[in-house]
């Protein structure tokens, strides 16, 4: 069993929620569609891990035009195509776990034309519509222990 938490306050905008839920997702459907997982100790197979991260960063909509994560490269960088902000993702991914961080880049790049989805066959980000007004819990702030 595969369990998502996201921690929302730490989440800008419901869109942004959206994008990092289908993510998230994505691996877990790539891990039960026979993408093998390590158990605990065991080494993570680098160019599986770059492919799920490069479909995941593909299916979000978060490198789309007006995705969340294009945008906020395209403000950093003054542009960003969508290969660029997949790639870019998904070595940021990569370079946050202990197995891949070393050549992150290399394994993005090696696996990226098969496992990459066209940005073309995209429909666009999944629509957000709010029920409620988007207003997050502020960070609980931690107490000094008392002396
Ligand atoms: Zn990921």
């Amino acid at each position: 069993m595969y369990t998502y938490v996201i921690c929302y306050e730490n989440i800008a905008d419901p869109t942004k929620l959206v994008e990092t839920t289908v993510h998230e997702l994505l691996h877990i459907f790539d891990f039960c569609s026979g993408c093998p997982v390590p158990t605990p100790g065991e080494k993570l197979d680098c160019s599986k891990t770059a492919c799920t991260e490069v479909r995941a960063y593909s299916i979000s909509g978060t490198c789309l035009a007006d995705g969340f994560l294009r945008k906020y490269l395209i403000s950093k960088l003054g542009h960003c195509t969508y290969e660029e902000c997949v790639k870019a993702g998904a070595i940021g991914s990569l370079i946050t776990t202990p197995d891949c961080k070393d050549g992150a880049e290399q394994y993005v790049n090696k696996i990226y034309e098969n496992c990459k989805v066209e940005e073309s066959k995209l429909k666009g980000p999944p629509t957000v519509i709010p029920v409620f007004p988007w207003n997050p819990p502020k960070p609980v702030q931690e107490k000094p222990l008392s002396q």
